[in-house]
């Protein structure tokens, strides 16, 4: 039983997703190899290189795989699938878009959001906006999942794989291209990475108030900032804040939720937090049957009373 990880990366170091895949897949067997696809990629290949209970690194470097498209990993996937009873992807906007794909080229069914591996064929994963767990069983020679970080410790470092450089397949052609992107850029930790997380929700009210009210308390924590649907929707928010069932998958060690009624879709992206805190003006709020901690009153009294009791 050989076991492939695809490397989400940004060409000089691992994405913090992949360590925690990496732990799913060790789970599942000793021989697991991690494919690093990227262009001038050598720092990425070092660094899964070190990881603890990585047998080998296929490392593919090509302009092809600069921007880590979809359509080129998953032809490049294909290629070597058949080495492999599991190939594993973390549950991130990359894992969601090279794997489906791949699934279709080599005809088996994607398993998606991994929490438990139960054996070589049968795996948990939520559904119902994480109301139900279900117990998937597959017969496919390849078993392609992807995994949820939060289920996943991180790999510890320690190792030293060998690394071996691939060419890149012949037949591999250039179907799609990068045009550009807009990341949000912060100095605050990732938002799926981070040990705390406050979020704010469409009480906040604003935009503005997200930046005097939200900010100021992720601040002094040193924490990442999150939001809601609604707040998002609204342009509290960028897109990529977005916490739930069709956002980022958070478990950190403190979730504070400001002005967030709860929604289940929200509780399925944050439920897992160690800690829970929820500050909301309607005690009949659904956030606080999962709070472990409540606050209810004016989150524009609290919160600004809050930040500077941190900073005092
Ligand atoms: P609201 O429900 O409007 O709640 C605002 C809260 O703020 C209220 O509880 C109110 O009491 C409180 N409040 C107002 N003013 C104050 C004040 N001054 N002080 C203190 N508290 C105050 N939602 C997500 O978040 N993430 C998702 O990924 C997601 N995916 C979805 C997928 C689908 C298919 C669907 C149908 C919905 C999804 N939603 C998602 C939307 C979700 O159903 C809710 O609409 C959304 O989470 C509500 O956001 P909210 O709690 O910020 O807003």
């Amino acid at each position: 039983m050989t076991i492939l990880v695809i490397a989400e990366h940004d060409h000089s170091s691992l994405k913090s997703a992949t360590f925690n895949a990496i732990t799913a897949g060790l789970a599942l067997g000793s021989d697991l190899h991690v494919i690093i696809a990227g262009h001038n990629a050598g720092g990425a290949a070092a660094s899964a290189a070190a990881i603890t209970g990585v047998t080998k690194i296929l490392h593919v470097d090509s302009d092809l795989f600069a921007h880590l498209l979809p359509e080129p990993m998953a032809d490049l996937v294909k290629t070597i699938a058949q080495n492999y009873t599991h190939i594993i992807a973390p549950a991130t906007s990359f894992g969601r878009n090279v794997l489906p794909r791949l699934s279709a080229l080599l005809d088996v069914a994607q398993i998606s959001d991994v929490v438990e591996i139960v054996s070589a064929n049968t795996f948990r994963r939520p559904v119902y906006a994480g109301n139900a767990i279900l117990t998937v069983q597959s017969n496919d020679a390849i078993k392609l999942l992807t995994v949820r970080g939060t289920a996943f410790a991180a790999a510890s470092t320690g190792g030293s794989a060998a690394v071996e450089t691939l060419n890149v397949p012949a037949d591999i052609k250039k179907r799609s291209e990068f045009v550009s992107q807009e990341l949000t850029k912060s100095e605050r930790p990732e938002l799926t990475a981070a040990k705390i997380v406050v979020s704010g929700g469409r009480g906040v009210g604003s935009a503005d108030n997200f930046k005097s009210i939200i900010d100021p308390l992720a601040d002094a924590l040193n924490a990442a900032v999150g939001a809601s649907r609604a707040a998002v929707d609204a342009g509290y928010a960028p897109n990529d804040y977005q916490v739930g069932q069709t956002g980022k998958i958070v478990a950190p060690s403190l979730y504070i939720a400001v002005g967030i009624s709860g929604a289940i879709q929200h509780l399925a992206g944050m439920k897992d937090s160690k800690t829970i805190v929820a500050i909301n003006k309607d005690p009949d709020a659904p956030i606080f049957a999962v709070a472990d901690i409540g606050l209810v009153g004016d989150l524009h009294q609290i919160v600004p009373e809050l930040t500077a009791k941190l900073k005092a």
